[in-house]
């Protein structure tokens, strides 16, 4: 499914995906990059050393999700736009879902908007909570996202034109 439409299954995911225990401690970064390609940004950019090095350009990143802090760095330097940080430990009904945004405009903190999963259908609502932007984020925004805890791990997208 992967190579044919660039969805990744539940397999793909597995290899990618922080234990339960970690994600319920907190923010955490998730890489869902599954190509071999050269580029190896991400490792650079995480102060944490929490990316493994990379013996070849083309390897694919290794997240120690131990070490990582979900300080989202990481997730405008990939220009995969791959890496979203998740954090369900944001309320007892939502979780905070960080991901790249390259559109304009750009969303406000309160705006509801369509959230979409990888596989670009919507899957409900979602209230933007922070928008990380300006000259140093280099074109890729953070977009931060209230979801229901339930769709911490499909919500990796997002329209505005369901905006209310
Ligand atoms: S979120 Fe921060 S600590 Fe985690 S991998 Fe990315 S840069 Fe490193
Ligand atoms: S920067 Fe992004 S696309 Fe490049 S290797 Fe890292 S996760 Fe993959």
């Amino acid at each position: 499914m992967l190579a044919e439409n660039g969805v990744p299954t539940i397999e793909d995911l597995a290899q990618v995906l922080p234990a339960p225990e970690r994600l319920a401690r907190g923010p955490v970064a998730i890489a869902e990059c599954f190509q071999e390609i050269p580029c190896d940004p991400c490792y650079h950019s995480c102060l944490r050393r929490a990316i493994a090095p990379f013996a070849d350009i083309n390897e694919r990143p290794r997240i120690d999700h131990e070490k990582c802090n979900g300080c989202g760095l990481c997730v405008n330097r990939c220009p995969g736009l791959a890496i979203f940080v998740v954090d369900q430990t944001y309320s007892d009904s939502e979780a905070l879902v960080k991901l790249p945004y390259e559109f304009l405009p750009l969303p406000k903190p309160g705006d509801i908007v369509s959230a979409i999963n990888r596989s670009g259908a919507a899957v409900g609502e979602a209230r933007v909570v922070k928008v990380q932007s300006g000259k140093q984020m280099d074109g890729t925004n953070i977009v931060w996202l209230a979801v229901p805890q339930d769709l911490s791990m499909e919500v990796r997208h997002f329209k505005m034109e369901e905006v209310r």
